[in-house]
């Protein structure tokens, strides 16, 4: 394991469109094993694998109880909005309140390619949105507000 360097915007690699996974292979597991010591050392919450300059469909969140990777994931059904707080490792002291969904139906792999279904609310459907943005090359200074101006009506 080690920590890689998180990238910053404007890099470039932040921008692209990251690609499936093909392989659930030992250099997926070596990859999402850096990322989540990466994650940890610059205390995020969670990570996608273009800001550690991979442009893969790769994700890991860390979150209280909630710690787990995923792999090529995708939104199956989404509901309702919510208005939060959102930071990111790659835009080191932005905040801005971002508008997600409230609750979202996702599936994916896990890092060993079992398929991997959730359903989650909160912020830890919130943590999901923002990194699966990542790997549209969307960053929250795209769609978030600035804190003073934002509606936070929930
Ligand atoms: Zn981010």
């Amino acid at each position: 394991m080690a920590v890689r360097t998180v990238v910053y915007h404007p890099n470039a690699v932040l921008r692209d469109i990251a690609v499936p996974v093909s392989d659930c292979d030992s250099d997926l597991k070596t990859l999402v094993s850096d990322m989540f010591e990466t994650m940890d050392s610059y205390r995020g919450v969670g990570l996608a694998a273009p800001q550690v300059g991979v442009g893969l469909r790769v994700l890991v969140v860390s979150y209280k109880k909630h710690r787990f990777a995923l792999i090529n994931p995708e939104i199956v059904s989404a509901s309702g909005e919510a208005w939060d707080e959102e930071g990111c490792l790659s835009l080191p002291g932005v905040t801005l309140n971002v508008k997600r969904y409230a609750r979202i139906h996702v599936r994916g792999l896990s890092v060993v390619g079992r398929p991997v279904v959730m359903r989650e609310k909160g912020f830890i459907a919130r943590i999901i949105q923002h990194e699966m943005d990542h790997l549209n090359g969307v960053l929250i200074i795209d769609n978030g507000l600035p804190l003073e101006t934002a509606d936070v009506s929930q």
